[in-house]
């Protein structure tokens, strides 16, 4: 499959995701059976990930998505990511972040320090995807559903330039 002027070739089937996330939902919903969890999905990449593992939790939980915004900052050269999107406190709250994939684990690093930072009682990650680089550097990620290699994948949210967030097979470069 061509997307803009790269090939991609089908790597995880929508039936093994599908699968995958069942499990995983079931594990969260067994750690977190006497805690109400607040999910936070960490957009745009999570969206239909997030979605089909919240259809398969069934015990009272919150959801509130949040984004990394990045800007230019004062200095020509540096760029200040933050998080935006949860105004209310996460005083006394558990945390599960919600993220499509982690690649070298920064993104997921800034978050959690950033939540924890506001009070948050604890802070889990579930990561639909995670490459090699972050298991090189023991990235903290309590769920993974799937093990990478250091590969660019598209599809079930993942973008490339925008485009085939909205497949529902993840694909990978060739
Ligand atoms: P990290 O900070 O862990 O290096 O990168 C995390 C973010 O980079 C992910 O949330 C995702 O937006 C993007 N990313 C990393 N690897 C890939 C990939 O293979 N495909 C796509 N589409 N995005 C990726």
């Amino acid at each position: 499959m061509k997307v803009k002027d790269l090939e991609f070739k089908k790597l995880i089937t929508a039936e093994r995701i599908e699968k995958k996330i069942a499990s995983l939902g079931h594990q969260i919903e067994k750690d977190y059976q006497d805690k109400v969890p607040l999910f936070l999905p960490v957009l745009n990449g999570s969206f239909m990930f997030a979605a089909d593992l919240m259809k398969v939790i069934t015990i009272p939980c919150r959801i509130s998505f949040v984004k990394i915004s990045s800007y230019a900052g004062t200095v020509s050269t540096g760029q200040l990511k933050t998080l935006i999107g949860h105004d209310e406190s996460l005083f006394g709250l558990d945390v599960v972040i919600i993220e499509d994939i982690v690649d070298t684990g920064l993104t997921l690093q800034k978050i959690m320090d950033e939540l924890k930072g506001l009070g948050a009682r604890s802070v889990e990650t579930v990561a639909l995807l995670r490459k090699s680089p972050a298991r090189e550097k023991n990235i903290e990620v309590k769920y993974v559903g799937f093990e990478l290699e250091d590969e660019f994948v598209l599809g079930y949210g993942l973008d490339y330039d925008g485009l085939g967030r909205n497949l529902k097979d993840i694909y990978r470069k060739v």
